[in-house]
């Protein structure tokens, strides 16, 4: 850490900073950097007590429900932590709640009380809502999204009722997000026509909210899954009106809709690596299980937007490229058909501005060229 954060950290430490105006928070947060804040942060945050109950539904579409497995392992604040310092109640979430919902004859299972389908319904009437979605929306066959039907509805249906009402969108993983792997290149890909709930594969004009005329701004999250911090600090932020919607997204949001705190434009997971000094060095694995860079392994980590290389996984432990595989930019709105096929050295991507990665290699011409050569690549994948 510079001196300078490193003082404006001693400042802050002695501001509640619960109590500071938006200005000054979001001042701290461009000063300071996403990774500064949150270290120094996070248990303020979650040491909200006293605010007033948020409710939460938080529904699953197409989706292999690891984004919700991956928060169910944050470990600082876990999720029970999370949902009661900043008092939300968790409505609703299918893999999670006890509520149950039709038989396939259209009859209520279990009382009132414990049934999803009048829980729901009540909640969408009330109104004041965040609405977390996990998991694409299916807009095939023709437009009719019934190739996810849930209780006699398609979930197409479903997020129109639940989005009219909701005070804050976020759309949680890369399914959800763009499409994601659903919506990966295959020959049925026109036909179940997978959306993201803002964009599609890039596209923000055609997410299903627009499908479905709601105009509404969404938070993206994405990551395959995305990471607990990402999606618990988001959360708190929204519910502690630290982010006011809508008129904060414009400068917190990039242009695929991801926060920039935890998805910098102008860095990539490769700026942090812990193998970047072989990178640098021209130290460049062939083979699975050695200490070197990953880049010829088929290493995306110079496309990824995120800040995986200092946040680390797993409670701060590891991260993709340290664990030794490959980063396939899970992050970004092209993926996967962008770092597609995974574990192959990127295309024509063996030259960097002009010089062969295998040059580089041997002269290892120090990392000033190597790293214009990683702006290159940065534009490449920007399609600039
Ligand atoms: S190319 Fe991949 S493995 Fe190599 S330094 Fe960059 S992020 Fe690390
Ligand atoms: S390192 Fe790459 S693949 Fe791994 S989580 Fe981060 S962006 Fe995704």
């Amino acid at each position: 850490m510079s001196t300078g954060i490193k003082n404006l950290v001693r400042t802050l430490d002695s501001v509640d900073f619960l109590k500071m105006d938006r200005r000054t928070f979001m001042k701290a947060l461009g000063a300071m950097g996403a990774a500064t804040f949150l270290g120094t942060y996070k248990s303020d945050i979650v040491s909200a007590l006293d605010f007033a109950e948020t409710k939460l539904v938080w529904l699953h579409g197409s989706e292999c429900t690891g984004c919700s497995e991956s928060v169910l392992n944050a470990g600082n604040p876990d999720l029970v932590q999370a949902l009661q310092k900043l008092n939300v109640n968790l409505v609703f979430h299918e893999t999670i709640c006890a509520q149950q919902g039709i038989w396939n004859d259209g009859k209520l299972v279990n009382n009132a009380e414990l049934n999803s389908e009048v829980l729901l319904e009540d909640t969408y009437k009330q109104g004041g809502y965040i609405l977390v979605v996990e998991g694409s929306i299916p807009n095939g066959p023709d437009g009719s999204g019934r190739y996810l039907v849930i209780g006699n509805k398609t979930f197409k249906e479903s997020l129109a009722e639940a989005a009219k009402n909701a005070v804050a969108i976020v759309a949680v993983g890369a399914c959800a997000a763009y499409g994601g792997i659903t919506s990966a290149d295959s020959e049925v890909a026109k036909d179940t026509d997978y959306r993201g709930v803002a964009f599609a594969k890039e596209d923000p004009t055609k997410g299903m909210l627009k499908e479905l005329g709601i105009d509404k701004p969404v938070i993206n999250i994405p990551g395959c899954p995305a990471h607990p911090d990402w999606v618990l600090l988001t959360l708190g932020a929204v519910i502690l009106g630290k982010i006011k919607i809508p008129n904060d997204l414009d400068t917190l949001l990039d242009n695929y809709g991801r926060p920039k705190v935890f998805y910098p434009p102008d860095h990539t997971v490769h700026d942090n690596c812990p193998r970047r000094g072989y990178y640098d060095r021209g130290e460049l694995d062939e083979e699975v299980g050695g200490p070197g860079c990953l880049w010829k392994l088929g290493c995306k980590a110079p496309y990824a937007h995120a800040d995986c290389g200092i946040r680390r996984w797993n409670g701060s432990v590891s991260m993709c490229t340290q664990a030794g595989g490959p980063c396939i930019a899970c992050v970004e709105p092209n993926f996967p058909d962008g770092s597609r096929p995974l574990y192959v050295e990127a295309e024509d991507k063996g030259v960097l501005l002009g010089a062969n990665i295998d040059t580089v290699s041997k002269v290892a011409v120090g990392a000033a060229a190597v790293a214009a050569g990683v702006h290159a690549v940065r534009r490449m994948g920007k399609g600039e």
